[in-house]
């Protein structure tokens, strides 16, 4: 079992989450961060953090192609332990729906 960050982190992207993981799981993307499925320890810390609600247990139903983009981009976008200010347009994008098709290939800065 590991958590996954959904796409309802794109465009959000708070950070409130990487604060609180115990072993630094988050990476980072242009306009979302994903989490090292082989990293976490499953503690469930961050889920409650997450203003926007995108963190969940990979154990709930229709999180296969999410569970993939956590693992694959989680090796190719750098870690991010410490959290910055969120995009100046986050809360538009809070709640929305079928923000998949924004979805950033590209990396962020990391730390
Ligand atoms: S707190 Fe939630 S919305 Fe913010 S970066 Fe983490 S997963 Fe994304
Ligand atoms: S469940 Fe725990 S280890 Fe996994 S990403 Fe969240 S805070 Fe980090």
């Amino acid at each position: 079992m590991t958590y996954v960050v959904t796409e309802a982190c794109i465009k959000c992207k708070y950070m409130d989450c990487v604060e609180v993981c115990p072993v630094d799981c988050f990476y980072e993307g242009e306009n979302m961060l994903v989490i090292n499925p082989s990293e976490c320890i499953d503690c469930g810390v961050c889920e409650p953090e997450c203003p926007a609600e995108a963190i969940l247990p990979d154990t709930e139903d229709g999180l296969e192609a999410m569970l993939e983009i956590n693992t694959k981009y989680s090796e190719e976008w750098p870690n991010i332990t410490v959290s910055r200010d969120p995009p100046a347009d986050a809360d538009d994008y809070k709640g929305k729906d079928g923000k998949m098709e924004l979805f950033s290939e590209k990396p962020g800065e990391g730390d």
